[in-house]
């Protein structure tokens, strides 16, 4: 027994003069382990893409960022796979939306049961949350469609970055600072975009977009309503409706079918145009959409 303590003191003694060593020696070496080590950063899991770019812009390099739902699937039907529960495991901040997202309603009580100690933030806080379209109860889940609102999700990700990692207050400030300045110019550039705008009514098929709308001042009419295409009479009130306004775009999300915007689309002789609710570019998205919004 003692024989063996001292053998691994002296072990460790060597293995700690050669850390020393090599540290002293080449930056390069513990640059090299941080880039693939990963241990050192902050990891953060988070529902959907758009929520990605907030914390990577106010993380910076000082994070790693786990999306839960991936590209062309829906937030509002979305199952998680074991493999990513059990990826969850090494998460120190789950930032939850917090607004409504039936995956988050579904998930979040097994995610936090199966791991304690991950800080939970909500990205909702201080979001005043509107109120479902249709029958349905609850909230409409879709706050971050609003550059307001993504300012604010972005501000919650940085006080838990804070309180997870205090020393780097000024470097999350600092990145914040400069995320909601981008956010700023896409608010106004989305506001001129609009102001070019002449029809009153926007036809979207997936009612995404009602922060959005609040926001720029558009009317919206939504052709899909609490997740169901529309029954034959409500499609007959719908193209009624797109004829009276003159409405000939039917804007479309790639994540679901657009079967009864095609239909509308023929009768009034108008086309179907993609817009992105969960585009992983948020920025350059944000303006694409506002660009198909003003040209239509
Ligand atoms: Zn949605």
């Amino acid at each position: 027994m003692h024989l063996n303590l001292q053998k691994i003191l002296l072990l460790l003694l060597t293995a700690l003069t050669l850390l020393v060593i090599f540290s002293g020696c080449s930056n390069d070496i513990s640059s090299d382990k941080n880039t693939d080590g990963d241990e050192s950063k902050i990891s953060i899991a988070v529902s959907i893409l758009p929520e990605k770019e907030f914390a990577e812009s106010v993380g910076g390099e000082k994070v790693n960022v786990n999306v839960l739902i991936p590209p062309g699937s829906s937030p509002h039907t979305y199952e998680l796979t074991s493999g990513q529960l059990k990826s969850l495991a090494e998460t120190d901040i789950y930032a939850v939306t917090g607004s409504g997202i039936e995956f988050e309603l579904a998930w979040m009580d097994k995610i936090i049961d199966l791991n304690p100690d991950m800080v939970v933030v909500n990205l909702s806080d201080g979001i005043s949350l509107l109120k479902n379209e249709g029958e349905s109860a609850g909230t409409d889940p879709h706050i971050w469609l609003s550059p307001k609102n993504a300012k604010i999700m972005s501000e919650n990700i940085c006080n838990a970055l804070i309180r997870m990692s205090p020393e780097s207050e000024q470097y999350f400030r600092d990145n914040l600072h400069e995320y909601e300045k981008k956010l700023d110019s896409l608010d106004e550039n989305i506001r001129v975009a609009l102001s070019k705008r002449e029809d009153e009514y926007v036809m979207v098929y997936h009612p995404a977009w009602s922060y959005f709308a609040r926001d720029y001042s558009l009317n919206l009419i939504s052709v899909e309503v609490d997740g169901k295409e529309p029954s034959p009479s409500e499609l007959a009130e719908l193209i009624d409706k797109a004829e009276i306004n003159n409405i000939k775009v039917i804007f479309a999300s790639p994540e679901y079918s657009t079967k009864s915007a095609e239909v509308i689309a023929k009768t009034v002789s108008g086309k179907i145009v993609l817009i992105d609710p969960l585009s992983g570019d948020y920025i350059e998205n944000m303006e694409s959409v506002a660009r198909a919004f003003s040209s239509e």
